[in-house]
């Protein structure tokens, strides 16, 4: 049975789902530790992309490459941009684009030079199965984390979205940069660092993918305490609670 990979882009959000697989074993690829084991019954490679779109296609790859995984999926956090999407809510990919993309004039802005398509999409098999999941971690959250801690965060009836996520290689931690996002692609929901780029190297190898980013902050200058809170007393939980949703109904 090819296995299904996890990828995520900090240690924290990963650290949590290594003990809930059976019989686990860890190896060493390209830098990265991979660990393979069952979950709900089905293969599973997790992994840790590291940060930036670079570290996460290398990574895609090796797990193609090597692992002959049948889908990936990667689950992390993200900053909100619409006026819609807060802090706590999810926001499952239909699309990414990569915002730093710019080879003009020689090709239009935002398109990957000889691919012909700014867009990538993701697998709406995936995502439509990811989302039913993601709805039934947010109906309650306080099952997974502290209701203290949600409203500590400002966190009240968060929600899951769908739609155009954007990846570059920066931390978004101003409010004028996130306008500027914002103004230029008004359907962006969140902006990351690393969807996109596994998006083109899935797209390369016709491997099915999908992506689920909870939102830790928004993308302002609050970003970085926003952040640094989320990740540690959030985002983990989440994670597991989405995946084990996900891969207990598949
Ligand atoms: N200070 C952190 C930096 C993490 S970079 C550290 O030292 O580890 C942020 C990570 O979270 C990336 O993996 C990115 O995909 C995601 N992310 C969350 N909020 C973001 C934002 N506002 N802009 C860009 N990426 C963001």
């Amino acid at each position: 049975m090819r296995p299904i990979a996890i990828m995520g882009a900090m240690q924290e959000e990963l650290a949590g789902l290594r003990p809930h697989l059976t019989g686990a074993q860890t190896i060493t690829v390209g830098s990265r530790e991979v660990t393979s084991g069952t979950w709900h019954g089905h293969n599973v490679v997790l992994v840790l992309s590291r940060i930036g779109k670079v570290a996460a296609a290398t990574t895609a790859t090796a797990l193609i490459e090597r692992f002959d995984v049948k889908e990936i999926v990667f689950t992390g956090v993200a900053g909100g941009l619409s006026p819609q999407v807060s802090v706590g809510d999810m926001v499952v990919a239909t699309e990414f684009i990569q915002h730093d993309m710019d080879a003009s004039p020689l090709f239009p802005p935002l398109e990957v030079p000889l691919y012909g398509q700014a867009h990538f999409p993701t697998d709406i098999n995936m995502r439509q199965s990811l989302q039913i999941a993601a709805e039934g971690v947010l109906k309650n959250p306080s099952q997974w984390i502290h209701p203290d801690v949600l409203r500590a965060l400002n966190v009240h009836a968060p929600k899951v979205h769908s739609g155009l996520v954007l990846s570059g290689d920066r931390f978004v931690a101003t409010s004028l940069e996130s306008q500027a996002l914002q103004q230029r692609l008004p359907l962006a929901l969140a902006v990351e660092m690393e969807g996109a780029a596994v998006a083109q190297v899935c797209h390369d190898y016709g491997v099915p993918f999908a992506a689920v980013r909870t939102i830790s902050d928004r993308a302002d200058d609050a970003a970085t305490m926003a952040f640094t809170r989320f990740i540690n007393e959030v985002a983990s939980r989440y994670t597991f609670a989405l995946l084990d949703a996900w891969l207990g109904q598949k």
